[in-house]
């Protein structure tokens, strides 16, 4: 083997031809190998986060609409019925401490906490 293709023969990391490199850091065979895998894993992470980002808004959503019923902003709803409409409890945006040293469960500028099996809805202070 040449030295040349020592220093510059490699795989492309998205079609796997083996190719000879022109630069040092040349780590794909083509630009639009280049491009195509950069775009999948960008489209990939997109995928995730918009997932995800559903999950928070649909939450946010039945908590907005507990906080339009009940006002005041605050809530109460037994565990159950919250899980029957829809809840996810897999992600939230952050925790949130409350005046009593407690943590809340947060979605945006909305709370939840949970004692027994009751959950309580709160209105956060603006986030922002
Ligand atoms: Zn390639």
């Amino acid at each position: 083997m040449r030295k040349f293709e020592v220093e510059y023969g490699r795989n492309c990391p998205y079609c796997d031809e083996r190719f000879e490199a022109r630069r040092i850091n040349q780590k794909f065979c083509t630009p639009r190998c280049k491009y195509t895998h950069n775009n999948r894993k960008r489209d990939k992470r997109n995928q995730v986060s918009k997932r995800v980002n559903k999950l928070i808004r649909m939450n946010y959503t039945i908590l907005e609409n507990l906080l339009e019923q009940q006002g005041e902003g605050r809530a109460e709803i037994p565990l159950e019925q919250l899980k029957g409409r829809g809840f996810n409890f897999t992600y939230h945006t952050h925790d949130t401490e409350l005046k009593d040293k407690s943590k809340a469960t947060s979605y945006y500028d909305i709370g939840l906490t949970l004692a027994g099996k009751v959950c309580t809805v709160i209105r956060l202070k603006s986030v922002a």
